[in-house]
């Protein structure tokens, strides 16, 4: 094993701090290389759900400490966590064996060096993009029902969007809420035919159908949201102190665009190993790495993002050690045994 170990150059920089870059984490630092977790918080999507029940190993289990577990592992087994955002990721010159060298830059004005890069950092929550959401943001405004609803308990909330994520928050609500308004922009919801229904049934929903907010009020924190009937244009404002957008999610790249090969969803684009191409090129990008939710990976799954993070972190030892990935499918072993 090559040491890859250079005063204030990682080997192994990862950008997230969900699933798939914990558990590259873990590996990462199992290896031996000296790595650092960039993650502007723990847990990602993962800990707005509190009964987890397919994740391997646990009946059920609450998002945040599955999420608080993995963390602890992957401090255990070495890696540095630092509590920053990642705006850019650019190739600074060749390292010390041939190989390029990146720099890692944060929002908060820090640099890092790195010998390679696992991007790792999931989805983010899809914004609504009116006045008074960023104004509000922790002060009424929430993109987390299962953490924040219970900061409302007997006041009045509306949930935004028609899917799942919006019908559970507000079923939720419902339970420890005054009063909910569900607001949805279309006639239909696109959630389970079961979770529709109970929340028709919960006599302190309302369902605002047809409805776009318009605006978010407050006065320090939310007092109303204004609504706009998108087939009259009739508006009014409903009194609430809280106002949870569970609209969806997007995949932010951006920042890495001139980096990596993105697809028409913005997902990076990897190998089944977790290799990055070149952005518009069909050549792997040497030490760019990729895993989880924002890549093209079609299961957008816990255990998935877990299972691509570990390969990414020995994906990134193969290439930092100069070793090739070895292939030996079970079948052809046993077949050798007999
Ligand atoms: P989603 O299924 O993509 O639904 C997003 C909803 O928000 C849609 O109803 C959409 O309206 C609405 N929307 C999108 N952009 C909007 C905007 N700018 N303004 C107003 N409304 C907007 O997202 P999700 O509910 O977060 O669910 C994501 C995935 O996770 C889905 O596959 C879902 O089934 C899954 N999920 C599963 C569970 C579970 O199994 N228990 C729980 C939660 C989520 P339109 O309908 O008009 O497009």
């Amino acid at each position: 094993m090559v040491s890859f170990s250079e005063e204030n150059i990682y080997d192994v920089i990862i950008v997230g701090g969900a699933a798939a870059a914990l558990t590259a984490a873990i590996y990462a630092a199992r290896r031996a290389m000296k790595t650092l977790v960039i993650a502007k918080s723990i847990g990602g999507q993962a800990t707005m759900t509190d009964s987890i029940e397919n994740y391997p190993g646990f009946l059920r289990i609450g998002g945040v400490p599955l999420m608080n577990k993995m963390l602890k592992q992957a401090m255990k087994s070495g890696a540095e966590v630092f509590y920053e955002e990642v705006n850019g990721v650019e190739e600074i010159q060749k390292g010390n064996v041939d190989k390029p060298l990146f720099l890692v830059k944060t929002t908060a004005g820090n640099k890092y060096k790195s010998k390679s890069v696992i991007l790792a950092y999931g989805k983010t929550p899809r914004t609504l993009d009116v006045p008074g959401e960023g104004e509000f943001g922790a002060k009424g405004v929430s993109y987390c029902a299962t953490c924040d609803m219970p900061l409302y308990a007997g006041k009045n909330v509306a949930v935004v969007g028609g899917g799942n994520s919006a019908l559970e928050a507000a079923e939720y609500g419902s339970k420890i809420c005054k009063k909910v308004y569900l607001v949805h922009r279309r006639d239909q919801f696109r959630g389970f035919e079961s979770l529709v229904e109970e929340v028709k049934k919960r006599k302190n929903i309302e369902i605002l159908y047809n409805s776009a907010v318009k605006e978010i009020k407050g006065d320090g924190t939310v007092h109303s949201v204004v609504i706009q009937d998108v087939v009259t244009n009739k508006t009014r404002e409903i009194p609430v102190n809280g106002v949870f957008v569970e609209i969806g999610s997007v995949t932010k790249t951006e920042f890495v665009k001139n980096l990596v090969k993105l697809d028409q969803l913005g997902q990076i684009i990897v190998t089944n190993n977790g290799n990055a191409y070149y952005p518009g090129r069909d050549d792997i990008r040497p030490g760019v790495f990729a895993a989880g939710d924002l890549t093209q990976t079609p299961f957008k799954q816990l255990v998935v993002s877990a299972g691509e993070g570990c390969k990414a972190a020995l994906q990134t030892y193969n290439y930092l050690s100069g070793q090739q990935a070895t292939f030996v499918a079970d079948w052809v072993s046993k077949k050798k045994k007999s």
